[in-house]
């Protein structure tokens, strides 16, 4: 039997200042930071990336890049998408700084009068561009769908297949979303997924809470995982005491040893 062991990150709470963010991740002996270059005290202004990169060199800390989930890329507006672009690339800068290799950026889909063809149209128009400048700072980008109800598996695949070198950050707690079923996920495109966020929901919303805490079937799903995928996984739980978090990652390796 293949055992993976699991590489486990952390992401920076955006709010909070980012060097004791690090410090706290390293400090809790995770493997690498998910890097939420965000409002409003993580942005490429505001991150001093000499001494962030000090840190992470000294607790052995990879990273994996995160632009803010807000970026409006599959926006109707022509100048709104365009400046959703300019912002993910003065991400970018930050990250080849700090010479991460794998970058997030999320499903954008306009509602109202709009039309899943025209939001593939729209975010297709952005994120070719955003690959191919992706490419020219040494990252691969990372698709990364959200809570929206346009986020099946059908049209992710619609994505995918219209940009060969995009690929999937698979987030579990949003594939469980919608009557969505996060193995279908998996499943679906193994072949794809470069990075996972891993945190728990009851199917109402995207709670990131800790592991067992919600209704996915963690069994099934990391079972399935585990056949599929051996890369890096984020630990998304967002509570305000971390020791949650710390029981979570002692849950997954547990359960990820006995599936
Ligand atoms: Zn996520």
């Amino acid at each position: 039997m293949i055992t993976w062991s699991m590489i486990l990150g952390f992401p920076n709470n955006p709010r909070r200042d980012l060097v004791e963010e690090v410090r706290w991740i390293g400090e809790s002996k995770f493997d690498f930071v998910d890097l939420f270059l965000e409002e409003d005290k993580a942005t490429p202004d505001s991150i001093d990336t000499g001494e962030v990169k000090r840190l992470l060199t000294d607790y052995g800390l990879d990273t994996v890049g995160h632009t803010p989930y807000y970026l409006p890329v599959g926006s109707p507006s022509k100048p709104l998408r365009s400046a959703a672009v300019h912002e993910a690339i003065r991400c970018f800068e930050v990250f080849r700084r700090l010479d991460v290799e794998f970058v997030a950026i999320h499903a954008d889909w306009p509602s109202g009068l709009f039309t899943v063809d025209d939001g593939l149209k729209f975010q297709i128009e952005s994120l070719n561009f955003l690959t191919d400048e992706a490419e020219k700072y040494g990252i691969t980008l990372l698709y990364e769908p959200t809570i929206s109800k346009e986020n099946r598996v059908e049209n992710i695949e619609r994505i995918l297949e219209a940009m060969p070198r995009l690929m999937l950050l698979l987030d579990i707690g949003h594939a469980n979303l919608n009557n969505n079923k996060p193995v279908e996920f998996i499943e679906r495109f193994s072949d794809k997924i470069r990075h996972v966020h891993l945190s728990d929901n009851d199917g109402s919303g995207d709670l990131h809470l800790p592991i067992g805490c919600g209704k996915i079937d963690w069994h099934e799903t990391l079972r399935c995982l585990k056949r599929c995928y051996d890369g890096t996984i984020t630990l998304e739980i967002f509570s305000s005491d971390r020791n949650y978090a710390l029981f979570s990652r002692r849950s997954l390796k547990e359960i990820w040893g006995r599936v």
